[in-house]
């Protein structure tokens, strides 16, 4: 494995990097192996993967958001440099919970928010710092995110968790 020669994979439509294990790039659900099958059509040949749930799904079953491969159910949710947003709140230290909670079961969540910068045509991302921090910014939300591939079960997690619902979108 880690003969070190020439081993720079790059997926060949994203061109981030991959493992030679990877069976689909993690970073837009290209697929490299042939002949797999969409996880509802088996009779259909799977156009991507879903980065999310890293379900094989054809053309029909998932699509390309932004240059990422979703299914439809994933396809709406919130992603940024590879993190996902599994929870959404105002309050800091309802995120703060959630987080640590997260961490504990095993995950690596990272809190940012989204912030709109006088002026600036465009909302950026920035990690979540203590208030103080927003002079000229409009906060929306306190967004607790994790990488895509722990989407899945940290929903399961904050699920069981009693903190205050975020009104998802
Ligand atoms: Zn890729
Ligand atoms: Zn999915
Ligand atoms: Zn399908």
């Amino acid at each position: 494995m880690s003969d070190a020669k020439d081993d720079e994979l790059t997926c060949s439509r994203c061109r981030n990097e991959v493992r030679e294990s990877d069976e689909f790039c993690p970073h837009c659900g290209e697929l490299f192996a042939d002949g797999v099958m969409c996880e509802n059509h088996h009779e259909r040949v799977a156009d991507g993967v879903c980065i999310v749930c890293a379900l094989p799904l054809c053309r029909t079953c998932g699509g390309l958001v932004s240059g990422r491969f979703l299914c439809d159910r994933h396809s709406t949710y919130e992603i940024y440099e590879g993190m996902v947003r599994v929870y959404g709140v105002l309050d800091d230290l309802a995120a703060q919970y959630a987080k640590t909670c997260l961490e504990q079961s095993g995950f690596h969540p990272m809190i940012y928010c989204r912030s709109q910068p006088k002026g600036g045509p465009r909302f950026v991302y920035t990690l979540y710092r203590a208030a103080g921090d927003y002079d000229g910014h409009v906060i929306n939300e306190i967004k607790v995110m994790v990488p895509c591939a722990e989407v899945v079960e940290a929903e399961k997690i904050l699920a069981g968790l009693t903190i205050a619902q975020g009104n998802g979108t």
